[in-house]
């Protein structure tokens, strides 16, 4: 815009007069009138007033050197009825300064007046100024000059052109609206000349926090760009040759004075002005765009960096359109759906269609299922767990979590965002420990608290059904012998059998549990009375002690000893119940083992008895309260005596004598019994040895001596037998060692390596109770025993049982097969020692001999009182 008029209206620049003095303001008769266009008569002034009137203007008159300004008409008498001591503001605004009426016009001609002072002249000049009346009405004033001839001065007009239709020869010209343009322009618009400014809009005077253009008339460029920036941009002008060339736009950074930063970009146009090169600067305040640029930049690369994270999220996350479509998704969501991402919509993306489950495994409702809860009722949920089949009909648990979107401005971009996590492996993992919270591993039977929940469930029933309630405890006979000597894979296998019994047998069982190592119980229903409850006991009892065929193709025997309670005749919590249960089991094994027994009130006293009789026990050896007695062997040919059998006894400080049925067995279920058993050894071969010493008949008789089963556990029963033997000095042939048959176990090699150990130091070993147990036989052959007792219960028989008969016969036979001795026990009348007799049987034992006797009452037997009732031959 090389001919902008840009506020001061200029043509070509007047040469500053110089070396004028005057400093005052010259008045109306000051003014020679030489110029052409000047009135010239002596009432010229006062002509020229009138036509000022006339015309609706203030004239005046500026001389130079030393402007001294005259009024010929002055500015006041514009203004019309102006209120008394009325005060204007100029510029307008609060910043305004009050300015006096009859001052108003030295003031509005104030910046034309600095100009000349300062030594700028041109031919002409124009101003418009504005001002402030005290009702707030803004005036613009318009000011024109012209140079006198011979620059003596100028002249020129004052006029409110604030209404242009006023001044008939102030028009709106093209002129003027580009002037308003450029004054009312938002970019600063300043023109410089060799970096000194000669114009600059009221924005650019705000950029430098100016008000007034005077301020900055004169001013070098500085004011605007600080000092660093202006080397490039001088670089930049010098590449403007010819007017109109203009420079690309630069950014520098601006500081008001108020000391805020701002942004400016600057554009320079090479222009002429007053007919000398010039450049015209326009300044932009680009802080905002600059910002807002920034501002975008900056969530541009949070949004890179979120989306970065999202993809390398273990999680899956999809978007899902409003209709069901998937319209973003990460790579983790690929992973776990595969191509159900694809082709699902709603919630068959992560169901694949299918069937879902629960995770409780029930079937999941659709409604429920998370997307159509977030697209239906606009509601989120929080780590939804579905069970599907994956893409290869696998197993897959999801865990799936919504969150609708509310986009307001594209609702239909993204309806529901949603995280997916594969919960497989977890989910597998979490529902094997809560089943093995209620399970045993090893049988899959429930384990103590699966049980008991499902007793209390039970329990909840009406009483009727109650009544046909009844549970059962089970614990196998001996079973930590098969553990410690066949290994604990044959204890489990073992474990497993009796557990596919009871499944196979018990069809009917509420409950069906391993509770603790080898103990099994059972809720069974539909039981009327307490003799189908002992019946069925039985029933079990019989199915359970069936030998257990192993994997390695041997056979094994384990009996039960069951407990059991009627819910009808207890009526408290499952864990009472059991614990009665497993009372009455106790009670069956001090019965003997492989027993059943029932719960009753008076139990629960005698199980409390027997913990406290457990608790004596400790300190019976100890305080000298156990005695031996003994009862005689005899010779089944001749009636002598060979042997005499160590029976154990305890005088229990308060309950009297105890037989070893009453606490033998407590003590086995301790480690009591090595202590007892070591005693009776002890105090079994020093008595031998004080009646070998007495009497000569007793060289040729043994002490035979009960071992439990527990007793060769551990390493201390070899140790223990010798060192009996050399406290007493008793030779070892002169000890038997008696071992149950029950306590044998096939194939343990165990027992095997002792009692062979036992045998080549000379001891003598004998199986006791024979018949009751289970041995193999061809074990047995290779076992290092030198007796066969017979079991008390098929002596009984003989002469009135000929099925017992036949049994001890073909025991006898076997046991001498094997070059055994074979010993008939609880010989109680001469009928059956008669029949034992008969049958070859080798020794005898039992009341007709004699009871079982204190240590006095035994030499007797040394002088034989018995004479041979039968063969003459006395194979001992
Ligand atoms: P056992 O080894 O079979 O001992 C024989 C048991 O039968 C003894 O009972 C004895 O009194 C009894 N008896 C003997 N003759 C007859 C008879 O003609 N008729 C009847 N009805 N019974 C007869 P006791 O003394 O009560 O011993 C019971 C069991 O206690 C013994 O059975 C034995 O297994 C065990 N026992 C006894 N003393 C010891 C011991 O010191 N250590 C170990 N570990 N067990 C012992
Ligand atoms: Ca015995
Ligand atoms: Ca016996």
């Amino acid at each position: 815009m090389p001919d902008a008029r840009l506020g001061l209206v200029q043509n070509a620049p007047a040469t500053a007069p110089q070396g004028a003095a005057s400093n005052g303001i010259r008045h109306r008769d000051g003014w020679d009138g030489s110029a052409g266009s000047a009135p010239e008569s002596a009432d010229a002034p006062e002509r020229l007033a009138l036509l000022s009137g006339l015309a609706g203007v203030a004239t005046w008159e500026l001389t130079t050197p030393g402007p001294g300004l005259v009024w010929h008409s002055r500015f006041e008498s514009l203004v019309r009825n102006p209120p008394a001591g009325a005060r204007y503001r100029v510029p307008p605004g609060p910043e305004g300064r009050p300015v006096a009426l009859e001052d108003l016009g030295d003031v509005l001609l104030a910046p034309i007046v600095e100009t000349v002072r300062a030594g700028v002249v041109w031919d002409n000049y124009e101003l418009i100024q504005e001002m402030e009346e005290p009702g707030g009405v803004v005036h613009r004033i318009l000011v024109r000059a012209t140079l006198l001839p011979e620059a003596k001065g100028f002249f020129g007009i004052m006029a409110d052109v604030s209404d242009p239709g006023s001044v008939p020869w102030v028009t709106a010209d093209v002129g003027e609206r580009l002037e308003l343009l450029v004054e009312h322009s938002p970019d600063g618009i300043i023109v410089h000349q060799e970096g000194i400014i000669v114009y600059a809009n009221p924005a650019a005077l705000h950029f430098a926090g100016l008000n007034v253009l005077t301020e900055a008339l004169g001013k070098p460029m500085t004011l605007f760009i600080s000092p660093t920036d202006i080397g490039p941009i001088v670089a930049r002008l010098n590449q403007l040759n010819e007017p109109g060339d203009a420079v690309k736009g630069a950014e520098v950074t601006m500081v008001h004075p108020d000391g805020v930063k701002f942004v400016v970009e600057i554009v320079s146009v090479r222009t002429t002005w007053g007919g000398k090169p010039a450049y015209q600067v326009i300044l932009r305040d680009v802080s905002e765009r600059k910002r807002a640029e920034e501002e975008a930049q900056a969530r541009a690369a949070i949004e890179r960096r979120y989306a970065a994270a999202v993809a390398a999220l273990e999680e899956g996350v999809i978007v899902i359109a409003r209709d069901g479509a998937v319209t973003a998704s990460n790579e983790s969501a690929v992973r776990i759906l595969g191509s159900r991402l694809d082709g699902g919509r709603g919630d068959a993306i992560f169901t694949g269609g299918g069937p879902a489950q629960k995770n409780d495994t029930s079937p999941f409702p659709p409604a429920d299922l998370p997307l159509a809860v977030a697209l239906s009722r606009h509601e989120g949920t929080t780590d939804v767990v579905i069970g599907v089949r994956d893409e290869n009909g696998k197993e897959q648990w999801l865990s799936v979590s919504s969150r609708p979107i509310d986009d307001a401005e594209d609702s239909a971009a993204g309806a529901v965002v949603c995280s997916v996590s594969d919960i497989t492996e977890r989910k597998l993992l979490l529902d094997r420990l809560a089943w093995e919270a209620r399970n045993d591993p090893l049988t899959s039977l429930a384990n103590r608290s699966g049980f008991l929940a499902a007793v209390e469930g039970a329990l909840k029933v009406s009483d009727s059904e109650r009544d046909g309630l009844v549970m059962f405890f089970f614990d196998l006979d001996r079973f930590k012998l098969v553990n410690d000597s066949l290994g604990h894979a044959v204890g489990d296998e073992v474990l497993r059998a009796v557990a596919q019994r009871l499944r196979t047998a018990m069809p009917r069982a509420v409950s069906l549990s391993r509770l603790h190592g080898d103990e099994f119980a059972a809720l069974e229903v539909g039981v009327p009375d307490t003799d189908a409850a002992l019946h069925r006991a039985e029933e079990l009892r019989s199915i359970l002690s069936r030998p257990v065929q192993l994997s390695t193709g041997r056979t094994l025997t384990v009996t039960p000893s069951i407990g059991l309670v009627r819910l009808a005749d207890v009526g408290r919590e499952a864990s009472e119940v059991l614990q009665d249960a497993d009372m009455a089991m106790l009670q069956a094994k001090t019965r003997g083992r492989g027993r059943v027994a029932i719960f009753d009130a008076g139990l629960r006293e005698e199980v409390g008895s027997r913990l406290e009789l457990e608790h004596d026990l400790r300190a019976a050896v100890e305080n000298g309260e156990l005695r031996l007695e003994y009862q005689p062997l005899a010779s089944l040919a001749n009636g002598r005596v060979l042997g005499l059998e160590a029976l154990v006894r305890w005088e229990h400080p308060r309950r009297g004598l105890l037989l070893p049925g009453r606490f033998v067995g407590l003590a086995e279920e301790s480690e009591l019994i090595i202590a007892l058993g070591q005693w009776v050894l002890e105090a079994g071969c020093a008595q031998m040895a004080r009646w070998r010493a007495m009497y000569p008949e007793a060289n040729d008789s043994f002490l035979a001596v009960n071992v439990s089963p527990r007793q060769f556990d551990g390493s201390q029963l070899l140790p223990a037998v010798r060192g009996a033997l050399e406290k007493s000095g008793l030779p070892p042939g002169a000890l038997m060692l008696e071992i149950t048959e029950s306590g044998i176990v096939s194939d343990d090699v165990r027992l095997h390596g002792l009692l062979n150990e036992l045998r080549e130091f000379g001891i003598r070993l004998a199986i006791d109770d024979f018949g009751t147990g289970y041995s193999s036989l061809s074990y047995l052959k290779r076992l290092p025993v030198s007796y066969l007792k017979i079991d008390r219960s098929f002596v009984m028989g003989l002469g009135t049982d000929t099925e017992d008969e036949r049994i001890v016969a073909a025991i006898t036979d076997l046991g001498h097969g094997l070059g055994l001795r074979v010993i008939a026990e609880g010989v109680e009348n001469r009928q059956q020692r008669h029949v034992a007799r008969q049958l070859g049987c080798d020794l005898y034992q039992g009341y007709l001999l004699a009871e079982p006797r204190r240590p006095r009452d035994i030499p007797p037997f040394w002088r034989p009182r018995h004479q041979p009732t039968g063969s003459a031959a006395d194979r001992n």
